[in-house]
């Protein structure tokens, strides 16, 4: 159970929020649910399987300001199209390969 105190229930205001995982074959990966009136509050989304390499990613000084734009929309994505995808994939190869290159002493 992860609590979410930057959240309020919408219907009694708590701030006592929780996320009960679904089982594997529910149409939505977690419920967000008041503990305090046990009402729903919204559906949560599967995270993107890619965000810890978007995280990284974001952190680095070297990216463009159009790659910085881009990784901050897809971040909100719930799912990356295949171009998006093979986009990341690049940005991502391009900063590894910088990490590469030795310095001239
Ligand atoms: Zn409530």
């Amino acid at each position: 159970m992860i609590l979410h105190p930057d959240t309020t229930c919408k219907y009694c205001g708590s701030s006592n929020l929780q996320s009960i995982r679904k089982p594997a074959d529910h149409p939505h990966y977690a419920e967000l649910r008041c503990v305090t009136c046990d009402k729903h509050q919204k559906w949560l989304p599967k995270p993107l399987e890619e965000m810890p390499v978007i995280d990284a990613l974001q952190l680095d000084n070297r990216l463009t300001a159009w790659e910085r734009s881009f990784l901050a929309n897809i971040r909100k994505c719930k799912n990356l199209t295949a171009t998006q995808k093979s986009k990341l994939d690049e940005i991502q190869e391009r900063l590894t390969t910088l990490n590469k290159i030795p310095l001239w002493d």
